[in-house]
């Protein structure tokens, strides 16, 4: 299973990849994760990319795309992964293409996530993710057993600070530019399945899971 997850951000993509890779067995790969973990481990790509992620900026898709190249060679890949927040923009998309292209693989599905802006900001500004571990939560739509406290790793959740209101503004509008054009591309694929990102969390992975098995 090939895999590309499409949407807003803050609009459950990262919560429902979750779900998915662990039912189909494949790798998750976040871009936006890859970016935190690089800068976690204090490397010169990871600055560069923080710089960008806290002014709600894409990446450079020349550093974006060799992360992803170099993601792809690795051996875990060769029977699937998820992706997403890739590809943010036409350009990779084109990237993404050619390097499916080098390995004859093709997509099974592209879903594309859809919400209001008023529900994005609401989701956005109630996420808390854990700083030792990266899992997600939400104060509302999924709280932590302990207030501040992450379930699985006990470490401390926070927000991140791209979650702040004015980088969401932002990040909204560059979605609106750069990012919604992307499902343009892939629509004569016939892989666009169409999600209702407004549910809650089990009525959206069954929605998915129901349009993912039609598919085949
Ligand atoms: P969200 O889905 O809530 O926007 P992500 O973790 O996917 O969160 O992305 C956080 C930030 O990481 C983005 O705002 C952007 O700055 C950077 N980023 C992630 N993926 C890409 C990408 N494919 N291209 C460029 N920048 C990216
Ligand atoms: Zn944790």
């Amino acid at each position: 299973m090939r895999i590309i997850m499409m949407g807003p951000p803050g609009v459950g993509k990262g919560t429902e990849a979750v779900i998915l890779v662990k039912h189909f067995n494949i790798p998750h790969i976040s871009t936006g994760n890859i970016f935190r973990e690089l800068f976690h481990d204090d490397t010169e790509i990871g600055k560069i990319a923080k710089s960008y992620i806290d002014r709600g900026e894409l990446v450079p898709d020349d550093i974006t795309n060799e992360i992803v190249h170099q993601r792809l060679s690795k051996d875990d890949v060769k029977d699937g992964f998820l992706f997403d927040g890739y590809p943010r923009n036409i350009a990779q998309a084109e990237a993404l293409d050619k390097m499916l292209e080098e390995k004859n693989w093709t997509l099974d599905a592209v879903i594309n996530f859809q919400a209001t802006d008023e529900l994005i900001i609401e989701r956005i500004s109630g996420r808390r993710v854990c700083k030792k571990c990266g899992a997600v939560y939400h104060i509302h739509n999924k709280p932590p057993k302990t207030e501040g406290v992450c379930d699985q790793c006990g470490g401390q959740l926070i927000q991140r600070d791209d979650d702040k209101q004015e980088t969401v503004l932002r990040r909204l509008r560059i979605y609106y530019d750069q990012t919604e054009p992307v499902i343009g591309y892939y629509k004569d694929s016939g892989l666009i399945v169409n999600i209702d990102g407004s549910q809650t969390i089990e009525k959206t992975n069954a929605d998915i899971m129901k349009v993912l098995g039609e598919m085949n």
